[in-house]
C-alpha cells in the first residue's frame, strides 16, 4: 500500500494555468447538484463533471426515493426498517436526521419540477426489500433518476451561477499545510489546470466498475473514494458493497438493473428448474433485504448449477406490468423477452458502494475544507446494507447541508489569488506500453472472483498478491489520459477494499465471508476505518 502515490501526474504552478474559485463541486448527480443549489449565490462555484453533465449513477435511478408520506406511516417505521437493513452498523443520529428530512426534500424537488407518477392527484408510493410499508416516490415509472436530474439540471440553470465544466477529470485532490485547496483537474480545452478554492466538495459517486458485474455506468470507477485516500483523507466501511441481486443476465446486454420494485409488485423468483426459491430462505421471501437475496441467488446459482435465476412476472395482470415498468419491458424486448409473459433472466451485480469518505452530519471529512456527500461518503446511515432508495435521499439531505455549510464557511474566508507551492515531479516513462484495457478487464474478473456476493480468506489473499504485482507497474507510472488515471483509481479502490474487506473475520450485512458466516457482535459491531499509510 505504501505504493500509493500522493499525485497521480506531474504538475508545477509555472506550468499549468490557474482558476480560483469559492466552492469547487466535484460531481453533477443528485448529491452534487443538490450541494450546489445550496450554496449561497454570492459565492463564485464551479462543478466539474467526468462526462456529460447528464452521466451519472443517479439518471439511472430506477425505483426512487424513500420518505415518509403514507398516512399509515411513521417516522419511527422508516428509521426501524433502515436500522435492521444495517445490521448493526447504522448511526443512529443519522438515520434520524435523513428520515426526518426526507419529506421535506421529496416536496420541494416537485416545487423545482419534478413530477412523481401519481393516481388522482396522490402520490403513488412503491414499496421494496426490507420496507415496512409503501413509501417510495417514483417517476416515468421506472425512471426516477432521470427525472429528478432533468428537473434539478433545469433548476440549477435557471437559479444558480454556477459555472459548469463537463467532461473536466479531477485527477487529485490538492492539499497544503493540513487543508484541502481545490483540486488538479484536466479537460480537452485547457489541459490540466489548478483550481484553486476556499472550499471543495467531493460528489464522485460510486465504484461499481471496479467489478465485471456491475449495475453502475461507466463513470462509476470510485475516482473520489482514490483521490480522497491519496490526499489522507479518512475512509471507512470499504468492506460494504451492496450487490444488486437482480441484474439482467444476457449475453451480449448490458448489465441492467431489474428493479427491486418489480418484485414489489408481486413478481417471484425462480430457479432454471421454475421452483420457486425465495421462501425457502427468508420468511419475507422475495421482500427480503438485498443482501439476502443475493446470497441466496448465488447459492441457488451454484445448486442448480445454472448461471442465472429468474423473475417471474407472469401471475401480474400484463398491461399493468408493461405501463408500470416501461424501461425495463422496452429494454427487455430488444432481447426477444415479453416482461408480462416470459422469465428475466437475472442474477446479481455490484450496485452500491456503501463504504466511502467519513463525514459527519454536515458532510465534512477528515481535512479541513474538504467535504463530501452522496455514494462517496460513508456517512453512517447504511450501516453494513443499504435500505433501498434510501441512497437517492442521502444525496439530497447531505448535499443540502454541505451546500449550507461550505456557505457558511466560504463566505467567512477573504478573497485570495496567489497559487500555492504544490508540485508533483515527472517520473521516467517506461519503455514499454501497457494494454490498459487488458488489466482493467483482469482487475474486473479479480475483483469479481475475491471480493463478490462470497469471500474468504484465501480468496482475498490471493487476489492481494495478484494487486502487489499489478500495483508495482501500474501505480509507479504517470499516464497521460483518464484510462490511465481511472485504472489507478480502480487499483487502489480494489485494494482498500480487499483489505477490509480481510480484516472483518464475520459476516455481517452485504459483507459475507463463507469462512466465518456468523455475525460476531462481541468483536465486529465496529465501523472500521483506513488511512493511507505515510510513505
Ligand atoms: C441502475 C441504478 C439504479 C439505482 N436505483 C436507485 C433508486 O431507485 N433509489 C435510490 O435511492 N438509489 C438508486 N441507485 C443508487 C443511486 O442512484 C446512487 O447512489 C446516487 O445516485 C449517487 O449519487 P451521487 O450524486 O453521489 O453520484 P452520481 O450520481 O454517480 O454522480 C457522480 C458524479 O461525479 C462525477 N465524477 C466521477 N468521477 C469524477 C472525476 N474523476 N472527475 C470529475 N467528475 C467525476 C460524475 O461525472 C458524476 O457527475 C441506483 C443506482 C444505479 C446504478
Amino acid at each position: 500500500m505504501t505504493l500509493v502515490p500522493r499525485y497521480l501526474v506531474a504538475f508545477h504552478p509555472k506550468r499549468v494555468s490557474h482558476h480560483f474559485v469559492d466552492a469547487l463541486v466535484i460531481g453533477g448527480g443528485i448529491a452534487g447538484l443538490r450541494a450546489t443549489m445550496a450554496l449561497d449565490p454570492r459565492l463564485t462555484t464551479l462543478v466539474v463533471t467526468k462526462d456529460q453533465l447528464e452521466e451519472s449513477n443517479s439518471n439511472y435511478a430506477q425505483g426512487g426515493i424513500a420518505g415518509v408520506l403514507g398516512a399509515d406511516d411513521r417516522f419511527e417505521d422508516h428509521i426501524a426498517d433502515t436500522l435492521s437493513a444495517g445490521a448493526g452498523l447504522c448511526d443512529r443520529e443519522i438515520v434520524e436526521m435523513v428520515v426526518r428530512e426526507a419529506p421535506g426534500h421529496i416536496r420541494q424537488l416537485m416545487e423545482w419540477g419534478a413530477t412523481f407518477d401519481e393516481s388522482e392527484g396522490e402520490l403513488l408510493l412503491g414499496r421494496e426489500g426490507g420496507h415496512s410499508h409503501n413509501r417510495i416516490v417514483h417517476a416515468l415509472g421506472d425512471a426516477t433518476g432521470q427525472e429528478i436530474i432533468r428537473a434539478m439540471i433545469a433548476r440549477a440553470r435557471k437559479v444558480q451561477s454556477a459555472q459548469i465544466w463537463p467532461d473536466t477529470f479531477t485527477i487529485d485532490l490538492l492539499t497544503h499545510e493540513g487543508r484541502c485547496r481545490g483540486a488538479l483537474v484536466w479537460n480537452e480545452r485547457h489541459g490540466k489546470t489548478y483550481v484553486w478554492a476556499k472550499q471543495t466538495i467531493l460528489a464522485t459517486g460510486g465504484a461499481g466498475q471496479i467489478f465485471r458485474e456491475t449495475t453502475n455506468p461507466p463513470v462509476a470507477t470510485g475516482d473520489g473514494h482514490a483521490a480522497a485516500y491519496r490526499a489522507g483523507a479518512e475512509l471507512m466501511d470499504m468492506e460494504f458493497m451492496q450487490f444488486h441481486p437482480t441484474v439482467l443476465y444476457i449475453a451480449g446486454s448490458s448489465r441492467s438493473l431489474i428493479s427491486e420494485a418489480v418484485r414489489g409488485e408481486g413478481a417471484i423468483l425462480v430457479d432454471a428448474a421454475g421452483v420457486r426459491f425465495m421462501p425457502e430462505y427468508d420468511a419475507r421471501a422475495e421482500l427480503a433485504p438485498r443482501d439476502v437475496v443475493s446470497q441466496a441467488i448465488v447459492d441457488r446459482m451454484e445448486k442448480t448449477h445454472h448461471p442465472c435465476v429468474y423473475l417471474d412476472l407472469s401471475a401480474l395482470p400484463a398491461d399493468a406490468v408493461r405501463k408500470r415498468f416501461p424501461g425495463i419491458a422496452k429494454r427487455c424486448r430488444e432481447f426477444g423477452i415479453d416482461i408480462a409473459v416470459d422469465r428475466i433472466p437475472v442474477r446479481p451485480g455490484a450496485h452500491y458502494m456503501i463504504g466511502g469518505v467519513k463525514v459527519d452530519e454536515w458532510g465534512s471529512t477528515t481535512i479541513p475544507g474538504l467535504w463530501a456527500v452522496g455514494e462517496v461518503t460513508s456517512s453512517g446511515l447504511h450501516g453494513a446494507n443499504r435500505l433501498a432508495s434510501n441512497s437517492l435521499l442521502e444525496g439530497l439531505v447531505f448535499g443540502a447541508r454541505a451546500g449550507e455549510a461550505v456557505s457558511a464557511a466560504a463566505l467567512e474566508q477573504p478573497d485570495e489569488y496567489i497559487p500555492l507551492p504544490i508540485e508533483n515531479k515527472p517520473v521516467e516513462p517506461p519503455s514499454e506500453q501497457l494494454d490498459l484495457q487488458d488489466i482493467r478487464n483482469s482487475l474486473k474478473s479479480l475483483v469479481w472472483r475475491a471480493a463478490g456476493v462470497r469471500r474468504t480468506a484465501t480468496s482475498l489473499r490471493d487476489a492481494a498478491r495478484t494487486l502487489d504485482g499489478w500495483d508495482r507497474y501500474v501505480l509507479a507510472q504517470q499516464f497521460p489520459t483518464s484510462q490511465g488515471w481511472e485504472l489507478q483509481n480502480m487499483l487502489i479502490v480494489s485494494r482498500v477494499m480487499i483489505n477490509a474487506a480481510l480484516r472483518r473475520e464475520e459476516s455481517r450485512g452485504v459483507h459475507l465471508r463463507m469462512d466465518f458466516p456468523q455475525q460476531d457482535d462481541a468483536k465486529w459491531k465496529i465501523r472500521c476505518g483506513d488511512v493511507r499509510p505515510s510513505s
